[in-house]
């Protein structure tokens, strides 16, 4: 089989090196005889790798030692819910900006949990010439308390990328479910990121939460346990049986990832891929990109074809061409191309090239 290129915008492509080694580990781990996913998670062997990815991760996104770094169940959404009930307890308040439809889908969950007078919210996307941007207020100005701001610094379906950070008096939860390790960024200047697996970590369920201690001491509501990252916290991710096989592609991701020269290099490469890409967009009039280019997604490019009626022609001949899942999510329609860390630049230029030939042809 030739080579597939796949841009699914998630569950993505993981590194070909990370999915042959674990290929090749799959019935032996480590020398254990029986696969990584048959041994307790309280075994000395897999509590060692436990540890590596911390450390790994640590490493890769510089986090300070104020910070604990969970693995918890749940994906991005669990998320959406685990803030709200560790965060706002006894009424509480938070403000939410909205980029796009994750944000916005946060929002709804927050407001379920927390009731709406608990939940404030901002819409912080202006369309200007017909290109979609953000304009972040400043926070700093709203004489209101908080007990976070919570925002989307990458909205994965509408390819909208914030590349500011936020001056704000509250804590920021970052949602970094698909720009996490992407490019580098100052942890520190966070309350609580956090990150559904899989796209540029791992296997979908996993989620990654990066919490400063302080923020542990804020009331929470009553919850599920398995969701309480004081009690994550206090059992080292494993208050129940954490989600082990999806831990260890995880972990050969980080080690992967700093073998390859960590975040600095990766986002030299995304850059480049797509400056690639939207460059191809903008040069063509067959294609139009929606965004300004300051807030272009570097992981999830999106974009339309001016005649829509071509659509299906063009996904049909990208997939022959071994470019699958470039449809656009279903509630924005299009095209969108997944880019994360695991796509090759190869993966880029031979999407370049066929939308270049796919444009002469069909002009
Ligand atoms: N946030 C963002 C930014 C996402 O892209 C996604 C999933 N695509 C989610 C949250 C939800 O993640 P999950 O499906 O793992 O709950």
């Amino acid at each position: 089989m030739s080579a597939i290129f796949n841009f699914c915008a998630g569950p993505a492509m993981l590194p070909q090196a990370v999915m042959q080694k674990a290929q090749q580990e799959l019935l032996n781990w480590n020398d254990q005889g029986v696969s990584v996913m048959e041994i307790s998670h309280r075994s000395k062997e897999f509590i060692a790798l436990t540890q590596q990815a911390e450390s790994n991760l640590r490493q890769l996104m510089e986090i300070p030692d104020n910070y604990h770094v969970l693995f918890m169940h749940g994906g991005g959404r669990g998320q959406f819910s685990a803030v709200v009930n560790n965060f706002l307890g006894d009424n509480g308040k938070a403000l939410y900006l909205v980029d796009g439809s994750w944000s916005k889908a946060a929002v709804e969950e927050a407001e379920k949990l927390a009731g709406k007078d608990n939940i404030d919210c901002i819409n912080i996307v202006d369309t200007v010439a017909g290109k979609r941007q953000v304009s972040v207020p400043d926070l700093t100005k709203i004489d209101k308390d908080y007990r976070y701001v919570h925002y989307c610094p990458n909205e994965t379906v509408d390819g909208i990328e914030i590349f500011e950070s936020l001056n704000s008096p509250w804590p920021v939860i970052a949602d970094m479910s698909s720009n996490i390790l992407s490019r580098k960024i100052d942890v520190s200047q966070f309350g609580l990121i956090y990150a559904g697996a899989q796209k540029n970590i791992g296997p979908s369920g996993l989620s990654i939460v990066i919490v400063r201690e302080d923020m542990l001491a804020l009331p929470s509501l009553t919850q599920s346990s398995i969701m309480d990252y004081r009690l994550a916290v206090a059992n080292d991710s494993m208050y129940n049986t954490p989600p082990t096989f999806a831990w260890y592609l995880a972990a050969e991701v980080f080690s992967w990832l700093k073998s390859v020269g960590g975040v600095a290099e990766m986002e030299l490469r995304n850059i480049e891929k797509a400056k690639r890409l939207y460059q191809c967009i903008d040069q063509l009039d067959f294609y139009v990109s929606g965004v300004a280019p300051q807030n272009r997604s570097r992981m999830n490019v999106t974009f339309q074809l001016t005649n829509s009626e071509l659509d299906s022609k063009f996904l049909a001949e990208a997939q022959a061409a071994g470019l699958v899942a470039l449809k656009g999510h279903r509630m924005v329609g299009g095209m969108r191309a997944s880019i994360y860390n695991a796509m090759p630049l190869e993966g880029v230029d031979a999407l370049v090239k066929f939308m270049t030939d796919f444009a002469a042809k069909n002009a």
